[in-house]
């Protein structure tokens, strides 16, 4: 095909105007000329699409499906026209036309179809599975609210719906061709076949209708397009005409209503799993979705034979909220497809694998048998014969140990763990960094460990660098390809090339140079959205990502308050300028998160004020964290603030966009921090604090006194102190109080300073004096930002796909062909 023109390119802009605005180019707003050129270059990615499928379908190769209840892809076009190559072209044409491509992008919306750090690594995924030419597609739901969108107010975070569908979607495609019919409730029947077999059968039930939208996932420079496929509930019946014109109208939309709520919004909770209703018709409603899409498209190929299912398809668990589809694949291949159990156990086995994200308990999937059971009678019924066939087994392999079996049974309590259920419907288990994979063998899923040593996995979580090096921050890329060439693009290992220039202190000072272009860029949209000015010339010291107390916010906000304490006590301290930023959102209902950032805030609000400090300190709190806005503060920091009290953050993956912008981690010991400072170097990080096995002991010995760090660590007092003496203002709310007493003395129940914050204090202040010593002398800066870039190579989310492809999904890159004329 031949790449499109400028002129051809305006002429499509033109004509894309015309058609959806009714508009010329004079007087369209800007989200219509976003819209306008998305659906032109849509245009150029369908015939790519096409050629791809038809590929894919020739092969016959065997494909992979990742399925993931979140998928946080942020912003479309820019990284669109970026993989296809279009870039130069769109960019020339908006400017003759008078427009700036910067601008018409922000003109988009987000699609924070995810929480944080699990659904924007289904995304990063993606991008890596088209641009390495693997045939792996994801499946999801298509909320029609994603993540809230987050103002603060007085301090205090205030969530407003998140309406990303409201000037219309230009990057997906409605497929009224591929519905299907999800049943909830209802009883199950026992009925007859022809030759008297015994099948069952639902009914009664209430039918919602699962409808696609595709989503072009484009390769980089490859000519290939997956596909993201996310589900939209509706009614079958859409609303009842009866009930309409008997003027009934609320009960006549209600069915349609009740179904449309099953695609109406993300819940916003990042680890704590309530166990919602209605998180469980989710879950159950796309995954059913799903599996009934890719039996369909297997069946076209082999008919009712199954025998090739395990050969053709590996399907991804991303966490527990699909696992569902374990036991409703199992209900399709019995009751549909009349399969044995064993023929059809010993498929599924081999078709599923399930990634663990994380060991906080509460974060950990379990069903009660009274939701699950009403709700889904056949699926319960499928669990219990799971679970009864695996007691059996285990009876088998430890007689006698009856505590062992219950602690391993899939349903207890009057419950479902989800996470038992993956592990004993799956052939691969995986955690998500290498510590994290080591806790789960050893302390978390030991038992089950010792039961499938086979089926246990690391697969160290990376992130792509297309969206969070060449999109994000062209300068370095440009930079970076004058320097090595631009191979690092595909294939990140390449910057290791970087290193030759280690001791040229010209290259050394264009990346300061860049670092100090992009701080100018995000002070002048803090200045912007806050109204506050910064000092481009401070420290950069960044913690941003969701809010949790095991993140340790709170350790970050103590230090600040210390520092401002030092800094009133004597005005003539010598410290480097600095300016902290925060950027995150907390679950609405997780008080303490809030607390913390109102927190923030207070602190901000008197520290940006008080003009006897000279500015040398500033606090940034930038509302609504999402992917574009990270987009714009990564390239700019100079402190990577990876603070999690040790052995709780499974992997984390803003650190290494951090790391790959240049940016110098001040961490604990925990999740990739470990492999980032083992390729770095430990001379070019800031280590503090507890590592993982020191928490656990102090865990297990029970006798952790946050006191004894209250009266010796200096100014630690006081700090805490000033939480209570009206120092800062939590508007009479009692939230600061709240934080000093589940430092000091525990609440509702849990011991004091449950994440160590008091414990890790004096580490992490001389872990931050530390870098104060090392910005002053620009020259070792500038060799540790060099050292960090050049080893990020290993946390390119392409090595992590390549690992899951060659490891656990078996699958193979294809060639894209031209099935076109
Ligand atoms: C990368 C990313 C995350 C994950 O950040 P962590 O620091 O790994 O928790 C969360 N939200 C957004 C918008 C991100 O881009």
């Amino acid at each position: 095909m031949k790449p499109i023109t400028k002129e051809e390119f305006k002429n499509k802009i033109e004509l894309n105007l015309r058609r959806q605005y009714g508009k010329s180019l004079e007087d369209a707003k800007k989200y219509e000329i976003y819209y306008a050129v998305s659906r032109a270059v849509m245009d150029e990615v369908t015939e790519k699409w096409y050629n791809t499928k038809k590929t894919y379908q020739k092969s016959g190769e065997k494909q992979a499906y990742y399925l993931s209840a979140e998928f946080l892809m942020g912003r479309y076009m820019g990284n669109n026209i970026i993989n296809l190559g279009y870039q130069k072209v769109v960019k020339e044409t908006l400017e003759e036309l008078g427009f700036n491509l910067n601008d018409i992008e922000d003109a988009e919306m987000d699609k924070g179809l995810g929480n944080g750090g699990l659904g924007r690594l289904a995304a990063c995924f993606l991008d890596s599975l088209a641009t390495l030419g693997l045939p792996g597609h994801g499946y999801g739901l298509r909320y029609k609210y994603g993540m809230f969108e987050q103002k603060i107010e007085d301090g205090f975070q205030v969530e407003y719906p998140d309406n990303w569908t409201k000037n219309g979607t230009p990057w997906e495609i409605k497929r009224l061709d591929r519905s299907y019919e999800v049943k909830f409730g209802g009883r199950v029947e026992i009925h007859k076949d022809e030759i008297g077999k015994e099948y069952y059968k639902r009914v009664e039930t209430e039918n919602v209708i699962a409808t696609a939208y595709d989503v072009p996932i484009i390769g980089y420079g490859n000519g290939t397009v997956n596909t993201l496929r996310l589900w939209e509930a509706t009614s079958e019946s859409g609303f009842s005409l009866k009930l309409f014109n008997e003027q009934r109208y609320e009960k006549a939309s209600e069915k349609g209503v009740e179904a449309e709520d099953i695609s109406r919004v993300l819940y916003p909770n990042d680890t704590e799993r309530s166990g919602k209703w209605l998180r469980l018709k989710q879950q159950y409603f796309f995954t059913s979705a799903s599996l009934q899409d890719i039996i369909r498209r297997y069946k076209s190929v082999y008919g009712n034979n199954f025998d090739k299912f395990a050969s053709k398809i590996a399907i991804q668990l991303n966490d527990t909220h699909p696992v569902v589809a374990i036991p409703e694949l199992m209900r399709i291949f019995l009751d549909y497809e009349k399969l044995s159990w064993d023929e059809a156990w010993s498929i599924c086995t081999e078709v599923f694998a399930y990634t663990n994200h994380t060991i906080l308990s509460e974060a950990l999937e379990k069903w009660d048998i009274t939701l699950i059971q009403p709700l889904l009678p056949r699926i319960y019924q499928i669990i219990e014969e799971i679970n009864r066939r695996f007691i059996l087994e285990l009876r088998e392999k430890y007689p006698n140990n009856y505590e062992k079996i219950n602690k391993l049974s899939v349903i207890g309590d009057g419950k479902v763990k989800m996470a038992w259920l993956a592990i004993v419907g799956s052939h691969a288990v995986n955690g998500v960094a290498r510590l994290h994979t080591e806790i789960l063998k050893n302390e978390e899923l030991k038992d089950w460990y010792e039961l499938y040593p086979e089926k246990f996995q690391n697969k160290t979580n990376g992130i792509t660098q297309r969206r969070w090096l060449l999109e994000a921050n062209p300068k370095l890329s440009d930079y970076i390809t004058s320097l090595i060439g631009d191979k690092w693009i595909t294939n990140l290992e390449e910057l290791k090339k970087l290193e030759k220039f280690e001791d040229d202190l010209e290259v050394r000072n264009n990346l300061m140079k860049i670092k100090k272009e992009n701080k100018e860029r995000l002070a002048k949209y803090i200045l912007e959205t806050t109204g506050i000015e910064v000092d481009t010339n401070s420290i950069f010291d960044v913690q941003v990502k969701r809010l949790h107390e095991y993140k340790r916010q709170l350790l970050n906000i103590l230090h600040i308050m210390d520092l401002y304490n030092k800094l009133k006590e004597n005005p003539l301290l010598d410290i480097e300028s600095r300016t902290f930023i925060f950027a995150a959102k907390a679950a609405p209902g997780y008080r303490r998160a809030k607390s913390i950032i109102k927190l923030i805030n207070s602190i901000a609000e008197v520290i940006n004020n008080d003009e006897s400090i000279n500015g040398k300190i500033k606090v940034i709190f930038l509302e609504n964290y999402r992917v574009s806005l990270a987009e714009i503060i990564f390239p700019a920091a100079d402190i990577s603030e990876q603070i999690s009290t040790a052995g709780k953050e499974a992997s984390g993956t803003g650190n290494m966009k951090f790391m790959v912008n240049g940016a110098m981690t001040v961490g604990t010991l925990d999740g990739a921090n470990i492999e980032i400072v083992e390729e770095a170097g430990e001379e070019n990080a800031f280590i503090f604090g507890l590592k993982a096995n020191e928490v656990k002991k102090l865990v297990e010995y029970g006798k952790y006194n946050p006191f004894e760090e209250y009266h010796v660590v200096d100014g630690l007092n006081k700090v805490l102190e000033q939480l209570v003496d009206g120092t800062y203002d939590d508007n009479r709310t009692g939230m600061f109080k709240d934080l000093y007493n589940s430092l000091l003395y525990g609440v509702d129940g849990n011991r004091p300073d449950v994440y160590f914050v008091l414990k890790d204090f004096a580490s992490y202040r001389d872990a931050q004096l530390k870098v104060t010593k090392a910005y002053r002398n620009k020259d070792k800066w500038s060799h540790m930002m060099l050292k960090n870039i050049a080893n990020a190579g290993k946390f390119s989310s392409d090595r992590t796909i390549q690992e899951y492809a060659d490891e656990i999904w078996n699958i193979k890159k294809i060639a894209v062909k031209n099935y076109i004329d």
